[in-house]
């Protein structure tokens, strides 16, 4: 059957899983017991994708469920492995693996909502690594394939006049900004000739193409569609785990398949090199109070002066956090989330919280006496949102500050900054704190010491 989503060159559900067209794919798939099956066709299709390596068997699926965990691994090695190879996962890329591809997706959004529900952070990740594939496989379009995919799927989302209001979902969960997008009295301006027309003459002295290309033109386009379709995915999991929620039991493929996500989520994405270490890389610990630079020691003491607000909320909360779920931020420089290294947040209430909590209550005086409503401010510094309770749920809404600089505890604190001889070698006292650590454990010939510090320490 020909119909109207298959008119441009590349499939559409190459980039919509939620298109007429997907729904096809999935309703002739079939049932869920062939998933485990060794499918010839993916295999032929994966191996015969250019630029594939095929070297290395284990990074061939040979099955659906292995495709769809691939799916997720390829976005959380990108995301954290500074050795990610691309052509492990070339695959992805290519437009002829669609028709396994939109099976896989189904079958991951449909594990995570029924073992682990919307607020999760598998969930999280299933709608963030369905965003980036997304845009990794519009990099790889010819622009004409693009300029046609990009013009068919939004004329399939968005149909006729498109008002602001039809985003404020999107807006409102910070998936778009306002400031993205080109308003006429409310409405959403996408196309070339509305733009020419209502907001053209308006431009003095300017190019109203250049400005279109410039304000709008593909770049906007593909982030609706992006962001959309991500929305999409976050409402399907939704609808699939209230659903779940109706049944008595869930499907058992479905809960082996989510066991298998989470293993792929928790393996090590915090490490940093120890001097003389053989691997180089070692799983974060618990916090090791005597490794922390003078400033930190001065703000766990309390606050006696001015400046106790800024000292908790903005140095140690962040400082705290960082050394402990995510100490080789720097080094790595790749932007992580609290939940992708404290999945159930257990460190950050066991751990983090009281030993802010401890340090405000130090104060003079004491933080929370006064002002008990800064207690969200640090839950915000942590990237949970405005609200007085950390959960998941909120996890983004703000950013995960990262531990200032010396130079700026030095300009705006400058009462913390007491430094010693270690602070001659460093930048920021977290730096500080993970070479001090470092030396706990590890001498010149590698040896590892100190160990009345690791033993009892929980790992994450
Ligand atoms: S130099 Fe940096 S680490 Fe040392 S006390 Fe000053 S701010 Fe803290």
């Amino acid at each position: 059957m020909i119909n109207k989503y298959i008119i441009c060159m590349v499939n559409v559900s190459f980039i919509n899983p939620f298109s007429d067209e997907a729904r096809q794919i999935v309703r002739e798939y079939g049932n869920l017991n062939t998933i485990y099956e060794e499918n010839g066709d993916l295999i032929d299709t994966v191996i015969h994708s250019h630029s594939q390596d095929i070297s290395d068997e284990e990074s061939i699926p040979h099955n659906i469920v292995d495709l769809a965990l691939k799916r997720l691994e390829w976005y959380v090695k990108k995301r954290n492995n500074p050795e990610f190879d691309y052509r492990k996962y070339a695959y992805l890329y290519k437009t002829n693996i669609t028709r396994f591809d939109v099976i896989a997706f189904y079958l991951l959004v449909q594990a995570v909502s029924v073992k682990f529900g919307p607020n999760s952070r598998e969930s999280r990740v299933m709608v963030e690594s369905q965003g980036k594939l997304m845009e990794s496989r519009m990099g790889e379009l010819l622009l004409t394939e693009k300029k046609e995919i990009t013009k068919t799927i939004l004329s399939t989302l968005l149909p006729g006049e498109v008002n602001w209001t039809m985003f404020s979902e999107l807006i409102s969960s910070r998936k778009i900004k306002l400031t993205n997008l080109v308003l006429d009295h409310g409405n959403i301006i996408l196309d070339r000739d509305d733009f020419l027309e209502n907001l053209g003459y308006k431009l003095e002295n300017r190019d109203p193409n250049k400005m279109y290309d410039l304000l709008i033109g593909d770049k906007i386009k593909e982030l609706i569609i992006n962001k959309m379709i991500m929305q999409k995915t976050e409402d399907y999991i939704l609808k699939v785990y209230e659903k779940s929620q109706r049944q008595v039991e869930p499907n058992p493929i479905l809960l082996e398949l989510a066991d298998k996500i989470t293993e792929i989520l928790n393996e090590p994405t915090v490490t940093y090199g120890y001097r003389g270490s053989s691997t180089g890389k070692v799983e974060a610990l618990t916090l090791n109070p005597e490794a922390f630079p003078p400033c930190v020691k001065i703000v766990m003491e309390g606050m006696k002066s001015g400046g106790r607000n800024d000292a908790i909320i903005l140095f140690l909360t962040p400082f705290l956090s960082y050394a402990r779920l995510y100490p080789d931020v720097f080094r790595r420089n790749t932007t992580l989330r609290v939940s992708d290294v404290d999945p159930d947040l257990m460190a950050v209430e066991k751990e983090i919280l009281p030993l802010i909590y401890h340090a405000a209550e130090r104060c003079t005086p004491p933080l929370f006496e006064d002002q008990p409503q800064e207690k969200v401010n640090i839950n915000a510094k942590m990237g949970f949102g405005m609200h007085s309770e950390i959960e998941l749920k909120h996890e983004g809404e703000t950013i995960w500050y990262t531990p200032m600089s010396c130079e700026k505890v030095k300009l705006h604190m400058p009462s913390l900054c007491k430094p010693d001889k270690t602070c001659k070698r460093i930048g920021n006292p977290l730096s500080y704190y993970v070479r001090r650590i470092t030396d706990f454990r590890y001498d010149d010939s590698g040896e590892e010491h100190g160990k009345e510090t690791r033993e009892g320490h929980g790992k994450k």
